[in-house]
């Protein structure tokens, strides 16, 4: 191998010319552009991919300094890659990637520089990077609509939240969602972000072919000029110095749901960009639109069971007064004495016309409820007597049961603000479930404490732990199959909540093990600094405070 020492012939001629050299082959085959220089900064070497890298023939450029090729000189800390702009021979520059090496040939010292035209690669490399961020930047807005639209299942708000998202989402000024009926494109809502002003809901959009290839071919279609003269006055109003639209069909299922015409005053068109950021926002918006729909299917499947059982319960209670008020006749002698065959009969007839009651109230209330219609008003009553009034009203079943009931209270009246109906049907509801889910005969124990806590304990049976967060829940029953179907139909728990709640306390499940029993507690708020004219008037207490007045007082009903 023979390199050019100062005075000779330029290398790769050397090279070139010399038959039993391969140099030359490898160095002109060489893909990167490979050159020399000496001590002085002058080339010494120039293959032929440098040749077309820089434009200049080796046997015109031998001898220059190599900072006429490379702006500011080779670097020489290292062996790179570096990149540095180089300059062709027509003056245009480029980027390059430069591995050097420093090499001594007798007393010479060469460096040979590989260089690489890197523009391309770093061309791509820097879209690359912004593809990165704007998938990010789409992903980041995905994310965004998919958590805006979560947040809400009222379908004005979520159309509102998604129209608002699309519009800012692709640069545009307005959006209209245009819901598909029938055949007919019909405004649910729009926006414009620039004027404010917003198409009628309801009204029709049906006329533009362009609107219509969209549903058709189920694609996004961009178009600089809506058949606007097709439409009715206030949608060309609305359209007004729109330059560019955009129709984006929404597909729920098989069939095109909705379309989202979006516009742009400015002649800047929609581009792939766009598109992209449409096809993806177009699946976030179906699976909206789809919720949206099964949430308005199920409000007013809702509504309808609610009316169900509000027109039920009215209907059944005109009959099943008259067989109450013909029962107590016939049981109180009216209707002449009863004869001994028929006493027991009759009891029986009296307490299950009295559990249908009940089951009526229950359905009524709870349909109140769901309406937001029932009624009630908080006053100063007295925890004691209606926790007693409630013993004595479930006195009948316990006795038909061979249970046994006590109550534990406090010899001062307890007076709570609260709705005596209210609470009475509270504490009802815990006595009975007490004396109905019990394994035996039923042991059900009511205390009264001064701080207005009522607590239901009964030894029945129990309720599994997996079960005990569901016993509040609408229409839910444990069903215990070893048991003889209970009367009720899984509302008492849910309403004793809610109605405690109207009276600013609650009812909880404190412990229940099965086969063993449950204690369920009702907290309410006790009146401060009660006086004893106050206690002796509030209703529903008995007001007399003989002997100890912290003493609790235990009375059993069996
Ligand atoms: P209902 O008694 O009409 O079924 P509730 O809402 O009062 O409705 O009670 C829901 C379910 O919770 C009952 O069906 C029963 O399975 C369970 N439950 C309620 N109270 C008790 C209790 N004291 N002991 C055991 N299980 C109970």
């Amino acid at each position: 191998m023979h390199l050019l020492v100062a005075g000779e012939i330029p290398l790769a001629s050397v090279g070139r010319a010399h038959p039993d050299a391969c140099f030359e082959n490898i160095l002109d085959l060489a893909p990167d552009g490979i050159l020399a220089f000496d001590a002085e900064g002058h080339l010494v070497l120039f293959n032929r991919a440098a040749e077309r890298l820089f434009g200049h023939a080796a046997a015109d450029i031998y001898g220059a300094p190599v900072s006429d090729l490379v702006m500011g000189g080779v670097p020489r800390n290292g062996a790179g890659p570096f990149e540095v702009t180089a300059r062709r021979r027509d003056g245009s520059a480029f980027l390059a990637e430069l591995s050097v090496n420093e090499q001594t040939f007798g007393q010479e010292v060469v460096t040979t520089v590989i260089c690489r035209d890197v523009t391309e690669r770093k061309r791509t490399e820097e879209r690359v990077r912004q593809l990165n961020r704007e998938l990010a930047e789409r992903l980041e807005r995905g994310v965004k609509v998919v958590a805006d639209l979560a947040a809400s299942l009222n379908p004005s708000e979520v159309t509102g939240r998604l129209l608002t998202r699309v519009v800012e989402a692709v640069g545009a000024d307005q959006g209209a969602l245009l819901r598909l009926n029938e055949d007919r494109l019909v405004v649910q809502d729009s926006v414009d972000v620039q004027d404010g002003t917003t198409l009628p809901r309801g009204s029709e959009f049906t006329g533009d072919r362009i609107l219509q290839r969209a549903v058709d071919e189920r694609r996004v279609v961009f178009t600089s000029g809506i058949e606007a003269g097709r439409l009715p006055a206030q949608m060309r109003n609305w359209l007004q110095g729109v330059r560019q639209e955009a129709a984006l069909p929404l597909v729920v299922g098989d069939e095109v749901a909705a379309l989202l015409l979006l516009g742009r005053r400015r002649a800047e068109a929609f581009g792939d960009s766009e598109l992209e950021t449409l096809q993806l926002m177009g699946n976030v918006a179906a699976v909206a639109l789809r919720d949206t729909q099964l949430f308005t299917a199920a409000e007013a499947a809702s509504a309808s069971k609610s009316e169900f059982l509000n027109m039920a319960a009215h209907e059944l209670r005109t009959p099943l007064g008259v067989v109450v008020g013909y029962l107590s006749m016939l049981a109180d002698g009216t209707l002449g004495p009863p004869s001994e065959a028929w006493s027991r009969p009759i009891e029986i007839l009296n307490i299950k016309a009295a559990e249908l009651n009940q089951l009526v109230d229950t359905l009524l209330i709870a349909a109140h409820m769901e309406a937001g219609t029932i009624q009630g008003e908080a006053q100063q009553v007295d925890l004691v007597g209606l926790a007693r009034e409630a013993v004595q009203r479930a006195e009948p079943r316990t006795h038909l049961l061979g249970g046994q009931l006590i109550l534990e209270k406090p010899a001062d009246p307890v007076l709570v603000q609260a709705d005596p109906i209210y609470v009475g049907r509270i504490l009802d509801n815990l006595i009975n479930n007490g004396l109905s889910y019990a394994m035996d005969k039923p042991w059900v124990r009511v205390s009264v404490s001064a701080d207005a806590v009522v607590t239901v304990e009964d030894h029945g049976l129990g309720i599994p732990d997996d079960r005990r967060g569901l016993v509040f829940e609408r229409f839910f029953r444990v069903n215990d199959p070893s048991l003889l179907p209970q009367p009720g139909i899984g509302l008492g728990l849910y309403i004793s909540r809610e109605l405690a709640r109207r009276c600013g306390g609650e009812v909880a499940l404190e412990e229940s093990v099965p086969g063993v029993g449950s204690r369920f507690v009702l907290r309410l708020n006790a009146v401060e600094a009660v006086s004893e004219r106050a206690a002796e008037a509030a209703p529903a207490s008995s007001g007399r405070t003989t002997g100890n007045r912290s003493a609790p007082v235990c009375q059993c009903y069996c």
